[in-house]
C-alpha cells in the first residue's frame, strides 16, 4: 500500500463496508464461517469448489482464506465466530500449523472453534499429545478430501461447534437466571433475570442472542402507581429498545406481537419469529420477542412452553422479592427512597463522588403540632407537597429521601444544596386543601469531603447538626463539625462516669451563704452539687446536671441532695448556727415525679428539719410540667410549709401574669442582671424585677454579688437579700462554722 492520500479513500471504503455489513446482517441468512489455512492455492480452490452451494444445519458456508502462519495470525486477530478451521500442518515451517493451533487456543482463547488438521504427506502425523492438548477434531491427509469425505468431516465439526456454543450459551443463560433471583439490587434484579432468559431462549433455539422482553413496569410513575408494559431486557439489534414503553416500540411487527401475546396470554409462533408468553400465579405477565431463522417444530414449541411456564413462576417470585425490596427501600407514603436507601446512596457517594458533596437533613418545624391540630391527613398532604417542591425545584441533580416522619434527606453537590437556596424554596407558601400554609424548616448539614465513615455515620452526624439547629434557633441551619461529634461522644462518656461517681460517692454538696443586705445577717445557704472526678477535677454542674436530667439519674441524685442538705441544716442548727433556710435546687424532672412530694416529706422527716426551713429553688422550666399539676404541687408544698423560690428569675419566665397566681415566696434575680449593673445597661432590669416582686408581695434575693458596689446598688433599690463571691464562695459543710464566726466578727 502506498503512502499517498489515496489511503484515506481506502479507509472510507473500509468504513462503508463495515456499515453495510451491519445493515445487511439481519437480512443475509446466517452462515457458518470456515477458515481454510493452507500455503497451496490449489487446496483452497479445491476445497471451496467441493463445498460449493452446500448447506450444513440450515446454513450456508462462508470461507476465509489465509496462506501462511503470519497471515493467519493477523486475519484471525480481527475475526470471531469461526466454526471450523481446515488447517495445513506444514506451511512456511514444519511446525507452522501446530504453532497456529497453540495461538488459536491459548492466545485467542477460541475454545469453541473446531480444527481439522490436514497434511499433504501421508504418514506424517503430529504427535498425539498435540491433538489431545489442543482439542483437535480431526486429522486428514489432503487426498482424503473428496467432496463426500469433506462434507462428513465438516458436518460433524459444525454440529460439534454448534453444540458447544449452545451448551455454553445455556450455561451462561442459566447462570444469569439463577444469580438474578438471588440478586440483591432492586434495580437490576428483574432485568438481569430477563436478559438471562433471552440468552437461554436463543441458546435453546439455536439463534443468536437477540430479542427483547417486555413486562409490567415495576416502578410507579411520578404521579402514582399506574403500571405500564415496557421493555425490561433486550439484546443484540434490539438493545436500543431498553426501557421503551410497549406503545413506543417503532417496529410494528414487534409491537403488535407483544401486544397480542399479552392480551391472548399465550405464546405465538410464526415462521420467522416467535413471541413467548410467561405467566405466573401473580399478575405480572411478561412476553419475549425473538426472531427465528426458520420455523420451530412442534416438539421444540412444546419444550419452550414448559420453559416459559417455569420462568413465569420465577418471574412471579422475583416480582415478590422486588416488592419486598421495594418496601424495604422505599417510603410507602411519599414513594421516596427511605432512610436505608439514603444510607446506601451516601455510602456510594463517599466512594465515588468527584465533586464536593453535601448531605442535608431538613426538618419541618413544629410538624407534630400541625399533625395534632390539623390532623394526620393534612400532615401527610403537607409532607407530599414539601416532597414535590423539593423534587421539582432541586431537580435530578440531587437525591431526595424521606428519613423519618418529617425529616427529608438531600444528597448532592455543594452547589446544588446551598442552604440559602433550599430555604428560599420554603418562602412561598404550600397550598394544602386550598389553603396556604407557611412552612419553616431547620437544616443539619454534613460535607462529605474527607469522610471515610459509613453512610449511617454521616446520617448520625447530620442529625446532630440538625438537633443543634432546632435547639438554637428554628429555621436555621448548622454545619456539622468534628467538635460536635466529639462533644456527643464526651457526653456519653461523662454520663457513664457520672453514674459511677454517684455510686462511688464522688459527688458532694457545697453551701453558699445568703445574707441580709441591710443587716449583714446570715439568713441561709444554698446547697450546690459538686462532682470531683477521680483525677481530682471539678466538673461544673452546668455540664453534668443536664446529663443527669437526661438519663433520669437526677431523680435519685436529687433525692440524695435533699436528704443531705436537710441533714446539714439540722447539724448547723444544732451547732448553734441558726440560719433561717436551706435552699435546694430542684429540676423539672424531679418535679414531674408523682412521688416528689413524698420524697421531700421523707427528707424532712428523716432529718427532723422543720419544713419552714427548706426552700426549693425552681426554674421557669418547672412550669412546663403542666399548669395544673404545677399549681397542685405548689399548693401542697405551701400546706407543708416549704418555701419556694423562682431561680434565675428574668431569664425567660414566659408568663408574668401567671406568676401572680403562683404561691411562691421569693424571686432570685439572675446573676446576669447583677452583672449588668457594671455595664451601660445599668441596674435597669434588676430594678424592674424588684418592683415587680414588691407588687406581687414577694421577697427578693440577688445572686452573683461580686462587689461592694453590687451590694449597695441592690440594697438601695429595695432588694434585701443576696449571695455571691463578694460574700462567700460555696464551701463544704466543715468550713461553714468558722466562716460564719468570721463573718459575724467583721
Ligand atoms: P443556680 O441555682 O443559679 O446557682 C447559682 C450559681 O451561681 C452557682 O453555680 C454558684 O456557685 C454561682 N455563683 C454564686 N455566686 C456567684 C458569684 O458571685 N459569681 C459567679 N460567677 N458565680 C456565682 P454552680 O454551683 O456552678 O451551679 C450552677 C447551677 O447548677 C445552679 O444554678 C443550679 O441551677 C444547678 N445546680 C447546682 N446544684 C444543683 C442541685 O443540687 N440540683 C439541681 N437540680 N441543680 C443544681
Ligand atoms: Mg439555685
Ligand atoms: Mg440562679
Amino acid at each position: 500500500m502506498s503512502n499517498t492520500p489515496i489511503s484515506n479513500d481506502d479507509d472510507a471504503l473500509f468504513i462503508e463496508e463495515d456499515v453495510e455489513d451491519t445493515l445487511l446482517a439481519h437480512h443475509v441468512p446466517r452462515t457458518w464461517k470456515i477458515a481454510i489455512v493452507d500455503d497451496d492455492e490449489d487446496v483452497h480452490r479445491a476445497t471451496e469448489f467441493a463445498l460449493l452451494d452446500v448447506k450444513i444445519l440450515n446454513r450456508k458456508l462462508e470461507f476465509i482464506h489465509t496462506y501462511s502462519k503470519a497471515e493467519t495470525r493477523e486475519v484471525f486477530s480481527k475475526e470471531s465466530d469461526i466454526a471450523v478451521i481446515l488447517l495445513d500442518v506444514v506451511m512456511e515451517t514444519e511446525q507452522a500449523g501446530l504453532e497456529l493451533v497453540g495461538y488459536i487456543r491459548d492466545e485467542l482463547k477460541w475454545r469453541d472453534s473446531r480444527i481439522i488438521l490436514r497434511t499433504g504427506q501421508p504418514g506424517y502425523a503430529p504427535e498425539e499429545d498435540a491433538i489431545r492438548d489442543y482439542d483437535i477434531n480431526d486429522y486428514k491427509t489432503k487426498n482424503e478430501l473428496t467432496r463426500k469425505k469433506l462434507l462428513t468431516a465438516l458436518t460433524a465439526a459444525i454440529r460439534s461447534y454448534d453444540q458447544i456454543r449452545t451448551i455454553d450459551a445455556s450455561r451462561r443463560g442459566l447462570h444469569q437466571i439463577i444469580t438474578s433471583s438471588g440478586s440483591f439490587s432492586v434495580e437490576d434484579g428483574i432485568q438481569r433475570f430477563a436478559s438471562g432468559v433471552i440468552t437461554q431462549i436463543a441458546a435453546l433455539c439455536g439463534v443468536p442472542s437477540e430479542g427483547l422482553i417486555c413486562a409490567q413496569g415495576d416502578r410507579p410513575d411520578a404521579l402514582g402507581h399506574t403500571l405500564t408494559f415496557s421493555v425490561i431486557a433486550s439484546a443484540g439489534q434490539f438493545s436500543n429498545l431498553m426501557n421503551c414503553p410497549i406503545d413506543e416500540i417503532g417496529n410494528e411487527l414487534i409491537r403488535e406481537s407483544l401486544r397480542q401475546t399479552l392480551t391472548r396470554r399465550e405464546s405465538i409462533f410464526n415462521k420467522d419469529n416467535m413471541t413467548l408468553f410467561f405467566s405466573g400465579q401473580g399478575n405480572r405477565p411478561a412476553a419475549a420477542f425473538v426472531e427465528l431463522p426458520c420455523a420451530l417444530n412442534d416438539i421444540d414449541q412444546q419444550l419452550l412452553g414448559v420453559f416459559c411456564a417455569n420462568l413465569g413462576v420465577c418471574l412471579d417470585n422475583l416480582g415478590l422479592v422486588n416488592q419486598l425490596k421495594n418496601h424495604a427501600y422505599r417510603d410507602q407514603l411519599l414513594m421516596l427512597p427511605n432512610r436505608l436507601k439514603f444510607i446506601e446512596q451516601i455510602d456510594h457517594a463517599i466512594k465515588n463522588a468527584t465533586e464536593k458533596q453535601l448531605v442535608v437533613l431538613i426538618d419541618i418545624d413544629d410538624f407534630a403540632g400541625i399533625n395534632d391540630v390539623l390532623g394526620h391527613h393534612y400532615g401527610d398532604l403537607l409532607l407530599q407537597s414539601v416532597a414535590n417542591r423539593l423534587t421539582e425545584k432541586l431537580g435530578g441533580d440531587i437525591y431526595l429521601a424521606r428519613i423519618s416522619g418529617d425529616v427529608f434527606g438531600l444528597l448532592g453537590s455543594e452547589k446544588a444544596l446551598q442552604p440559602d437556596n433550599i430555604r428560599r424554596l420554603f418562602t412561598t407558601t404550600f397550598v394544602i386543601a386550598e389553603t396556604d400554609h407557611t412552612v419553616s424548616m431547620s437544616m443539619g448539614i454534613v460535607a462529605l469531603t474527607g469522610y471515610s465513615e459509613s453512610g449511617a455515620d454521616v446520617l448520625k452526624d447530620a442529625s446532630i447538626a440538625l438537633k443543634r439547629s432546632k435547639g438554637h434557633q428554628r429555621g436555621s441551619h448548622t454545619m456539622f463539625t468534628r467538635e460536635m461529634g466529639i462533644e456527643i461522644h464526651e457526653r456519653a462518656l461523662l454520663m457513664q462516669q457520672l453514674h459511677l461517681a454517684f455510686d462511688a460517692e464522688r459527688l458532694f454538696l457545697v453551701y453558699q451563704p445568703q445574707v441580709d443586705l441591710n443587716t449583714r445577717h446570715v439568713i441561709g445557704f444554698e446547697a450546690l452539687l459538686r462532682w470531683r472526678t477521680d483525677a481530682g477535677e471539678l466538673v461544673p454542674p452546668s455540664d453534668f446536671i443536664p446529663l443527669a436530667e437526661h438519663s433520669g439519674l437526677i431523680v435519685s441524685l436529687g433525692a440524695w441532695v435533699l436528704r443531705t442538705a436537710c441533714h446539714t441544716m439540722v447539724m448547723l442548727q444544732e451547732a448553734g448556727i441558726a440560719p433561717q433556710r436551706m435552699g435546694v435546687n430542684v429540676s423539672v424532672i424531679q418535679f414531674r415525679q408523682p412521688d416528689f412530694i413524698a420524697t421531700v416529706e421523707a427528707a424532712l422527716k428523716d432529718s427532723g428539719l422543720h419544713p419552714h426551713h427548706l426552700e426549693l429553688e425552681i426554674t421557669e422550666s418547672v412550669t412546663m410540667v403542666g399548669a395544673e399539676m404545677f399549681e397542685n404541687s405548689l399548693a401542697k408544698f405551701k400546706e407543708l410549709g416549704v418555701q419556694i423560690a423562682i431561680d434565675d428569675f428574668g431569664t425567660g419566665f414566659s408568663s408574668l401574669s401567671y406568676l401572680d397566681k403562683l404561691p411562691v415566696d421569693r424571686l432570685k434575680i439572675d446573676i446576669a442582671f447583677v452583672r449588668q449593673i457594671d455595664t451601660p445597661e445599668g441596674p435597669r432590669i434588676a430594678e424592674l424585677i424588684t418592683q415587680l416582686g414588691k407588687k406581687l408581695g414577694l421577697q427578693l434575693i440577688a445572686e452573683g454579688i461580686e462587689t461592694e458596689h453590687h451590694w449597695k446598688v441592690l440594697r438601695d433599690m429595695g432588694c434585701h437579700e443576696g449571695q455571691g463571691f463578694f460574700i462567700a464562695k460555696p464551701m463544704v459543710e466543715a468550713d461553714i462554722a468558722s466562716w460564719v464566726k468570721d463573718w459575724n466578727a467583721k
